[in-house]
Formats: C-alpha cells, structure tokens, sequence
C-alpha cells in the first residue's frame, strides 16, 4: 500500500462511500489515488436511511423498498396522503456498503484500509492522517469521523437536541400492517419526555420496521425505548412482546443550529461531521447526497473543493430550523402541535419540498401561515435579534 494519496476519506460510511462512488463516476476523478480508511468493516446492517426524492438518484439500485403513500398520525389527526411526484426511498446500510465495496474493487487506485485514525493534521502540501496502522499523506482529506472539537464547544449559546431513536424490524405471525403506507410521524404516544413519536414502515403485512423517536437534550435509558415499542405494539396492533425481531438499530443525530466548520485547510469535514443532518429534522442522507456531489463538482471545475458560501437559500432555512428548534427546545409548543398544523394545511408535496430545503418562497409563507402565529412570531423575532 503507498503512503500517499490524492485523497484520504477518513469513515466509509454514508457520507465517505457517497463521495467515493461520486468520484468514481467521474472520468476526470476516477484515477486519483484515494485511500479510504474506517475502523470497522461496515459487514453489518448498522442502520437503514430513509429519504425522499422525486427523480431516480445514484443509489437507486439498491433501493430495499418504497412507498408512495405516507401517514401522519397526531392526537385529532390521521392523514394518509399520496406524497406524489416524490417517493419515500430506504437503503439499508449494509447494501450500500456493499454496493460501493463491489463497485470500487476494479479500480486498483482505490485503497481501503481497516485502522482506527488517531490525529490529522494540515501541512505544506496537504494533510498527513495518523492512524494505528501507519501514517498516510495526501492532497486532502474528506473527514466524516465526528471529533469533540467539530460538535458545539461547551457553553454553546444555541439551540441543541438530540434526535435519537431505536428501530427494530419486527416480524408479526398475523398480518397486521399496511404494505402500502409508511408511517412518518405517529404522535400518539406519550409525550413525556418531550417530542416523541413512532415511525412505521411496513415491507408486508407482517414486516415492518417501527422506531420509537424522541427530539429531546437527554437520551433515555436503553431499555425504555423497548418498552415503548412494546407498549405501542400491543396497543395499536393486538401484538404481544413474544414478536419476532430481525434486526435493531439505535441512532442519536445532533439537532442544532451550530454552524459546523466547513473547510480547515485541506481537510473537508463531511456528512455529519460537516454539518449535513438537518437542524430541524435530525434527516441527513438527502444532504449528505448534495454536499457529495458539490464537492465532485468543485474538484472538476477548480481542481480542489473551495469552500462553498452560504447562499440566500440556505440562510432561509437555516433560520427556518432555528425558529423550530428554538420552539422544540424551548417547549414553546408542543412538537406534536407544530407538526400537526404543518400536516393539516399544507399539501404533502410543499411540506417535502420545505424539509428538503428546496420550497419557494411561496411555500414557505404557506407553512408557516400554518403554524401558530402567537408562538412562532416572537420565536421568529427572538432568533433574528438575538443569537439564541
Ligand atoms: C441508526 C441510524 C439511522 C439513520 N437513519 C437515517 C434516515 O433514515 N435518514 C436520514 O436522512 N438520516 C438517517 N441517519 C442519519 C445519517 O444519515 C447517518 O448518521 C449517516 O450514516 C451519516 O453519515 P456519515 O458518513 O456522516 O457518518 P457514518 O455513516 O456514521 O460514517 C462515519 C464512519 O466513520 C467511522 N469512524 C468513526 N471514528 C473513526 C476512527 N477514529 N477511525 C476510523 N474510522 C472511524 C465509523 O466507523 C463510520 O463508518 C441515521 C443515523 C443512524 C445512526
């Protein structure tokens, strides 16, 4: 193996396996030496992603199951709606590494390395990456390895929750799902803890994979997010806890509005290290996708990724999720309330297009004539004037 490199990517999850397979499709880009190191062997199914999109994306073979049809469930509120011209898509994470693995194995400049990264670090000519393994150099290096110093320093100002969730793939001996419809928020449990609801996506009748999801500061203890799913099974579906589970994942995403550094030297932050999961939202897949691919792009037009300005979209939605998170965290609504008005008055495909980040003007003046004015206009005029 040499030691040095046209690119390190350091983590071969979702964002570095992204920009790897990005890089692959380009003639121009295809033959850098890139090293692409992770300290696991990414042999398991760790997670599964669901995103929406409307076209055919560049994982579109791999695609497990989909679903035209999402249900939004809240106290008063039960809405199945066709989500048209999107489809809400799921990848599981072991097919996606597996797609990638498969797909870069004829390219002999591509190197994988399994080793645990200690230290990077810019230099004259670029980065130098420390590992247990040994010591790699390269032009630069695109890091999705979350480190302390990239997460908000203690003391942060700001707005900060965690989404966390846990996910089983429960297999039940009576059908009881709907194959047809995907449950994208469920708020009819309890709210105790804060934001919380249940997310069910059906593959059959008798498979489906239910997530008990909180938006809140603490985490809870393990065994509580079982016995939520326990609870929720039996009371929505008649279905006892002896139920069959074929896989489980845990999750937990920073939901913030802390600007994640975007570029330090020739090290790139990536995925969620570079700031990809939604504020608002916790999704990330979607954005890691449009951060990939704007660095393929900027690597073919200027030979090296500039930092990309913020532009006068984003800015909208980063304030936009500010708003939210401030009203989240500092319970100035329920979190149910908030999504429910969104989910009553706006249809499905201008509330997809606004959590994409991608709704005119128009639309987003629709959401948020929808949500409670007497709670988001001082929230409004809070996070405009002041930093928290
Ligand atoms: C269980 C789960 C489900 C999710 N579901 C969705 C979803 O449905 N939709 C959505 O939009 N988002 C979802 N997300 C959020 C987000 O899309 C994922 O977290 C995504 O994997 C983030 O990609 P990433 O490349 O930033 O991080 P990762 O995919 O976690 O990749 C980082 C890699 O770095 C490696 N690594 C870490 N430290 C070191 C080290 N010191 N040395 C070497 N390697 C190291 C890790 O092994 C890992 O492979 C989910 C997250 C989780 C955890």
């Amino acid at each position: 193996m040499p030691s040095s490199f046209d690119y390190i990517i350091t983590g071969a999850g979702c964002a570095g396996l992204s920009l790897l397979m990005r890089l692959l499709q380009e003639p121009n880009l295809q033959q850098k030496k890139i090293l692409v190191i992770d300290k696991n062997t990414k042999k398991s199914n760790d997670r599964t992603w669901c995103f929406w999109e409307s076209g055919t994306g560049l994982f579109e073979p791999i695609v497990h199951h989909r679903w035209q049809q999402l249900r939004f469930v809240a106290p008063e509120t039960d809405r199945t709606f066709s989500i048209a011209p999107f489809q809400y898509k799921m990848i599981r994470g072991i097919d996606f590494y597996d797609y990638v693995h498969s797909h870069s194995a004829s390219y002999n400049n591509v190197h994988f390395l399994q080793a645990t990264v200690k230290h990077w670090r810019n230099t004259a000519q670029g980065v130098v990456v420390e590992t247990d393994k040994g010591v790699f150099s390269a032009t630069f290096m695109f890091n999705s390895i979350v480190h302390a110093t990239q997460l908000p320093p203690p003391g942060f100002k700001g707005y900060f929750l965690w989404q966390h969730f846990k996910g089983k793939i429960i297999q039940t001996t009576t059908p009881v799902f709907d194959a047809e419809k995907a449950t994208f928020m469920d708020f009819t449990v309890s709210q105790h803890n804060g934001t919380t609801f249940m997310y069910v996506l059906p593959f059959t009748a008798n498979t489906a994979l239910v997530e008990y999801t909180l938006f809140t500061e603490q985490l809870l203890a393990p065994e509580s997010y079982d016995a939520a799913i326990d609870d929720y099974m039996l009371e929505k579906y008649g279905i006892d806890p002896t139920y069959e589970v074929l896989h489980e994942e845990f999750g937990k995403i920073p939901m913030t509005n802390y600007h994640f550094q975007a570029r330090d030297g020739n090290i790139i932050p990536i995925g969620i290290a570079g700031g990809q999961a939604k504020g608002s939202s916790g999704y990330a897949f979607y954005f890691i996708q449009q951060q990939t691919e704007a660095i393929v792009n900027s690597l073919l037009v200027f030979g090296e990724p500039k930092k990309q300005g913020i532009t006068l979209q984003q800015q909208k939605f980063r304030w936009f999720d500010k708003v939210l998170l401030r009203v989240l965290q500092e319970q100035l609504l329920p979190g149910h309330e908030v999504f429910a008005a969104i989910f009553k008055q706006n249809t499905p495909a201008t509330i997809l297009r606004f959590l994409n980040n991608e709704s005119s003007l128009r639309e987003d003046l629709q959401i948020m004539r929808s949500v409670p004015m007497r709670v988001f206009l001082p929230a409004a005029l809070h996070t405009a004037l002041f930093r928290k």
